[in-house]
């Protein structure tokens, strides 16, 4: 089976690949290197069953034979980014997804996108099932990103009634783990990079805030599982164990001293929340469990030791030591 990951030179999309190929498939990455790095397929190089494409999923793709699924990751899911590139990434969420699946269609595959927990706004239902329809603000900062991602829906399930596409979405919820960019503007690496360096902990609002944050290899797992199931509806794939901001930074915090032999703890510096980041996220993980037989599996605070260490060890070696 040829399977096409875009957004495979990506955080989770990399994680994807590996698991691909370690289960015997051959694998072609897309990725434009907008905010994923070749750094993180490196370790493909060697094996005959990996291609990489440098390419931006925005222009029609080139002709690429016997492909049987398409995973399509591609899409930046900083609120950095959010900022400085509405346009670029609603771009991306349609005219990218749009050349998906036409794609798609041409060669008769399957698809999987990946949505985000994001569709729901700041939500109004705790936990969110897939049934709620979200709170989302329509033109402020987030915007380009919530409905963009909105659209990329709306877009897949237009070609499945219009082709009889088979399309599978998952709604992903935070993610983490080894593989994310030091400069990637989302929680976990900004907290870790702060605390590694002594430096204080951004916190927007005053950590009260909730997140579920699932390790990057559960959500792989799910992913695979999802696209390989008969379930065609949105799936909430994520952790619904939540904790809170300040918490996880303090978690960081306490890792990385104690794996740095300091006893020093980096201070917290409290920010204005973002606008529309929304106050509690988590996601009712039934239905994946039901239809799936997938549940998370790595614990928090496991998954942030392995985390840390994979920083550090890449600071490690970027001086040399
Ligand atoms: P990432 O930024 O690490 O990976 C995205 C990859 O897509 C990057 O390698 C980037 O270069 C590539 N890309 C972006 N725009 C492109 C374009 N126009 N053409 C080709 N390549 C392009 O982010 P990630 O965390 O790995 O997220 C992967 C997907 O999962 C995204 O679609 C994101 O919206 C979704 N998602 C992620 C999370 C999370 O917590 N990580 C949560 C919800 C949804």
């Amino acid at each position: 089976m040829c399977i096409i990951v875009t957004g495979g030179a990506g955080f989770i999309g990399s994680h994807l690949v590996e698991r691909l190929l370690e289960d015997g498939h051959e694998v072609v990455a897309i990725d434009s290197l907008w905010t994923g790095s070749t750094k993180n397929v490196k370790k493909f190089e060697e094996n005959k069953n990996f291609r990489f494409i440098e390419h931006d999923v925005r222009h029609s793709l080139p002709n690429i034979t016997g492909v049987t699924a398409i995973y399509h990751l591609a899409c930046p899911a900083s609120p950095d980014h959010f900022e400085e590139s509405p346009i670029e990434i609603l771009e991306t969420c349609f005219v990218g997804t749009k050349n998906m699946l036409d794609f798609a269609v041409g060669c008769g595959a399957r698809i999987l996108i990946a949505s985000t927990s994001e569709i729901y706004g700041d939500p109004k239902v705790i936990p969110q099932s897939e049934n709620y329809w979200g709170n989302t603000n329509s033109f402020g900062p987030r915007s380009c990103y919530d409905e963009g991602k909105r659209i990329t829906e709306a877009l897949a399930y237009g070609y499945q009634r219009k082709h009889s596409l088979k399309v599978r979405i998952a709604r992903i919820f935070n993610a983490y783990g080894p593989g994310m960019q030091l400069n990637d503007g989302r929680a976990v690496p900004n907290f870790i990079v702060a605390a590694m360096k002594g430096q204080p902990l951004t916190i927007y609002g005053d950590g009260s805030a909730t997140r579920c944050f699932q390790f990057v290899t559960d959500c792989v797992a799910g992913l695979n599982a999802l696209m390989n199931s008969e379930y065609s509806r949105p799936v909430n794939i994520g952790s619904d164990v939540e904790t809170k901001v300040g918490e996880i930074a303090e978690m960081i915090v306490e890792l990385v001293a104690n794996k740095v032999g300091s006893a020093t703890r980096a201070p917290v510096n409290h920010l204005p929340a973002r606008q529309d980041d929304p106050y509690r996220r988590k996601p009712d993980i039934g239905l994946a469990k039901d239809v799936l037989e997938w549940k998370p599996v790595v614990n928090l605070r496991e998954g942030l030791d392995v985390t840390v260490n994979w920083f550090l060890e890449k600071e490690q070696k970027s001086n040399g030591t």
